[in-house]
């Protein structure tokens, strides 16, 4: 393909605005030729639609969408696109089932279209040189501890709370992007604690034991209550000491002496999935990587669940 991506936004909401909209307006790999949204007036001059129906009976001409939609009616979508001939950029987490990601990969290879499940964690700054650094060290055990509040990055978000929204997983599942990239060893649950609200059907707090394939435990705590200073760390002991992972990715402390790898190139998560897009679209290809959604289907199949408080957003 030769000349931007025409692109279609959908689902406008608070991802879309923040992240996706500006990381779009900022790469010429890409034009945006619409936004979908059931609800809302869409951009100044971008011609706007409430559903994927309504764009594909236009004339718009497009050759991609990004879907920002909660996880639960993403596979619906998604297939609409592809059965259209369009590429698709998922959100995270790519769906509501490993199953219906597994069928909408098979769908874009039968297809001949790029399909991209995205982890936008996996582009923060540290994450690569983390990885690089941690390939050849013995490793003791790692903490994971993502705790943020709700009511300041989900404002209002009932998805969140419903089944397929994942609760705690929402987040938690961006520190597994994470652990899935940099720890050399496939790993595995072993034991689940989720706390979910009498009114709410997903966790709020969730204490998951994962252990790898040499035996190393790497501990996860998860918690949507957490006022004042956040948490998004990931800590791993190593013979050649400690390597400490803060602010979701974005910060690496390597021990005293150890010299950091270069970082890679790219600014910001949002530009760096932008711009893989723009490439898997353009050699033809698909990256759809269920890991990080496989550890969190298996602390659901592991977990011992306890009801707790009420959650009032
Ligand atoms: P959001 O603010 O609730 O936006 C989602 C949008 O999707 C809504 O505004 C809604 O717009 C549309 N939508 C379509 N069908 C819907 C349905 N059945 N229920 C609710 N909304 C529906 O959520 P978000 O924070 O942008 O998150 C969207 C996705 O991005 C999630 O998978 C999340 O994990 C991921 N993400 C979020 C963040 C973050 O910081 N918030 C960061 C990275 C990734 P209409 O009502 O107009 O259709």
């Amino acid at each position: 393909m030769s000349g931007p991506i025409r692109l279609a936004v959908i689902g406008m909401g608070k991802i879309a605005r923040d992240q996706h909209l500006p990381s779009i307006a900022g790469n010429p790999d890409f034009e945006l030729v619409a936004t979908v949204s059931r609800h809302g007036e869409g951009e100044p001059d971008t011609p706007f639609f409430h559903s994927i129906e309504e764009l594909a009976a236009s004339d718009v001409k497009v050759d991609a969408v990004a879907l920002c939609t909660p996880p639960q009616v993403r596979r619906a979508i998604a297939l609409a696109a592809i059965e259209r001939g369009w590429h698709v950029f998922l959100e995270k987490p790519p769906g509501a089932t490993l199953a219906e990601v597994e069928a909408l990969n098979e769908a874009a290879a039968a297809k001949g279209v790029t399909l991209f499940a995205s982890w936008h964690s996996r582009f923060a700054a540290g994450v690569e040189p983390a990885r690089a650094w941690l390939a050849d060290k013995a490793i003791a055990r790692a903490t994971i501890t993502w705790r943020e509040d709700v009511r300041v990055w989900h404002p209002g978000q009932d998805w969140i709370w419903q089944p397929g929204g994942f609760g705690v997983f929402d987040p938690g599942i961006n520190a597994l992007s994470i652990a899935t990239c940099i720890l050399p060893r496939p790993f595995f649950v072993e034991e689940a604690e989720l706390d979910v609200p009498e009114n709410r059907a997903a966790p709020i707090a969730a204490r998951v034991s994962f252990r790898d394939a040499a035996g190393v435990p790497i501990a996860m705590d998860l918690d949507l209550r957490q006022e004042g200073p956040q948490s998004w760390d990931i800590v791993v002991e190593t013979a050649a000491g400690t390597l400490t992972l803060a602010k979701g990715g974005g910060e690496l402390t390597l021990p005293q002496g150890a010299a950091a790898p270069p970082a890679s190139d790219l600014e910001g998560e949002y530009p760096g999935l932008y711009a893989r897009f723009a490439a898997l679209v353009r050699e033809g290809r698909s990256d759809v990587d269920v890991a990080p959604l496989r550890h969190v289907a298996d602390a659901f199949l592991r977990g011992r669940i306890t009801q707790v408080e009420p959650f009032i957003d």
